[in-house]
């Protein structure tokens, strides 16, 4: 059983009991008093403050009571006498679990209460901890045993700051190696996923907050996220994971989405954010060690900004499957992994594109032969989408503002090209917008003039954010056949669900989470 434990801190012992009520009714699975937040501590305050607890949320609620040192991230400085008191008190009361972090328990002083307090209680258990909030400990092994040979029996708690991605192999090493109970995990956007995958790895406990501001420590998520967005209550040791790796991907909607679909579809799958920052070598790093430790039971990866290249690279360098079209394209976007190491490699957002092209159009691939079509832009999104349309036989010219980089494009995929101004002449009924102009904040933007624009035409623009944009709005008013950004977004995001599951999505689903989480996303949102 992992629980996942709310900490409550407050000044006074009555907003503390309101505050736990409140975070049993949203579903915490354990209870963590803070005390050290409590301006009057005193150890009949903790022994009131238990047994209020006990009376309102019933046996069965577990309760964890922690006094920290003000050094060690407590709340308030109380003299250590007081603090002797509370845990002492504490145990008395018959507390689940009483936490002393390690180099205060080696005071001869406090490990002489706090074990004579023990020695009297069947209930309740002493946990040890260590942290560093700097980063990694320099042996996080060391570390750990130092807490569970401090006292027979005691749960040992690590807990450092992973300061990047690759960080959090020695937490999740020790989550999976230590033996008997343990709480282990990293602090930190990067250790985000250490936190997340306690549940699977068989970790005592994992902290989720009360609310986005009542966190008590760096990178803990709300309770809501925890138990919604990651689907706390369906993992297990079988839990297959899958995860987006990008730099930013904190506001990546990728886990809302298939998140859902794995909910949607009642499967035993998670879906992380794995901000790998840095460049190549942190990336081939990050694999090397995901394919290291098979345990983890991860899968398969969506890969953004701007590891894409990357993760071609490392599929060709392992000896990976590669899609031959994202070879031609110079970049993955989707990664999968077996059990034994292999990887396989694809481009859905090629696939997305050309699936929301002939949608849109009404249109079977082979309609698109020699048919002409006006890409604008040279870059990533435009590269991929020249190979789609190339590879299905569509006469493409490429149009763009430096038009050096145009040249270059269109001379890889056989393609006509010229700069932006000659937009005034195309004859082309389809036009692909790929630049980034009209994407949020620069909504009023447009890489097409609007007089260009033709009732006989089909505008596409990939930009999704916002959903219409100033270029697809003004096409519909011209009468133009329109294919917005979101159809691309969702059907790549189909393609990779059915590379990770072998089974379609729900689309009205993941078009109603994808539009969902772009009401609320960022600029950056992928
Ligand atoms: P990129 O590699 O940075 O390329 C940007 C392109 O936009 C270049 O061709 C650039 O022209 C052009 N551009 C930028 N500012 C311009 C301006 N002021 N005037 C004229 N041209 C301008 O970007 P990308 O990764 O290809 O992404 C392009 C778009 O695709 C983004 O808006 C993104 O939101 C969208 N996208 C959509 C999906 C989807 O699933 N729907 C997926 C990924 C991306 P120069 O070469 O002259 O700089």
């Amino acid at each position: 059983m992992t629980y996942i434990i709310v900490p409550i801190s407050a000044p006074t012992p009555q907003v503390m009991m309101d505050l736990a009520d409140l975070a049993v009714e949203l579903g915490a699975e354990a209870i963590e008093l803070r005390v050290d937040a409590l301006t009057g501590l005193a150890g009949p305050v903790v022994a009131e403050l238990i047994a209020g607890l006990r009376q309102r949320s019933g046996p069965n609620m577990p309760v964890m009571v922690t006094c920290r040192d003000k050094r060690q991230g407590g709340v308030l400085d109380h003299p250590l006498s007081n603090r002797i008191d509370a845990w002492v008190s504490a145990i008395r009361s018959g507390v689940d679990f009483v936490a002393v972090d390690l180099d205060t328990f080696r005071l001869a002083r406090v490990s002489g209460q706090v074990r004579e307090a023990l020695a009297g209680s069947a209930s309740t258990h002493l946990i040890l901890s260590a942290h560093s909030w700097e980063g990694r400990f320099t042996d996080a092994r060391r570390s750990y045993d130092e807490c569970v040979d401090a006292y027979p029996g005691a749960i040992p708690k690590l807990v450092y700051t992973a300061n990047r991605i690759n960080d959090c192999f020695d937490a999740l090493d020790l989550l999976r190696d230590g033996l008997g109970d343990k709480v282990v995990f990293c602090m930190g956007q990067a250790g985000l996923v250490t936190r997340l995958l306690a549940k699977k790895l068989g970790g005592l406990m994992t902290y989720a907050s009360l609310d986005p501001a009542s966190g008590t420590a760096p990178g803990q998520i709300p309770l809501d996220q925890m138990k919604g967005l990651y689907r706390s209550d369906a993992i297990n040791a079988d839990t297959e994971v899958f995860g987006v790796i990008g730099d930013p991907v904190a506001h990546s909607m990728s886990p809302a989405i298939h998140n859902a679909c794995f909910g949607d579809l009642g499967m035993n799958r998670l879906y992380l954010p794995f901000w790998v920052a840095g460049g190549r070598d942190e990336f081939f790093a990050f694999l090397d060690a995901i394919r290291a430790r098979p345990w983890l039971g991860i899968r398969g990866f969506s890969v953004t900004v701007p590891h894409k290249q990357s993760a071609l690279e490392y599929a060709v360098a392992t000896g990976g499957q590669v899609e031959p079209l994202a070879v031609r394209i110079g970049a993955v976007n989707t990664l999968l992994l077996d059990p034994q190491g292999g990887i396989a490699a694809f481009n859905t957002d090629y696939i997305g594109a050309m699936e929301a092209i002939l949608s849109g159009l009404g249109m079977r691939r082979d309609d698109l032969r020699g048919r002409p079509v006006a890409v604008v832009g040279a870059g990533g999104v435009a590269r991929a989408i020249v190979a789609g349309l190339r590879d299905a036989g569509a006469q493409v010219t490429i149009y763009n503002r430096t038009v050096s980089r145009a040249q270059v494009l269109a001379e890889e995929f056989g393609c006509a090209y010229a700069p932006l101004d000659d937009l005034a002449k195309v004859k082309a009924r389809l036009l692909v917008n790929c630049t980034t102009m009209g994407m949020h904040p620069d909504v009023g933007t447009m890489a097409v003039p609007a007089e260009h624009l033709r009732p006989e035409m089909a505008v596409f623009d990939t930009v999704y954010n916002p959903p219409q944009t100033q270029l697809l709005r003004l096409a519909a008013e011209k009468g133009a056949t329109c294919i917005d950004g979101v159809t691309m977004f969702v059907n790549q995001a189909q393609a990779q669900f059915r590379l990770f599951t072998g089974q379609d999505a729900a689309p009205a689903l993941m078009r109603e989470v994808t539009t969902r989480s772009l009401a609320g996303a960022s600029p950056l949102a992928r």
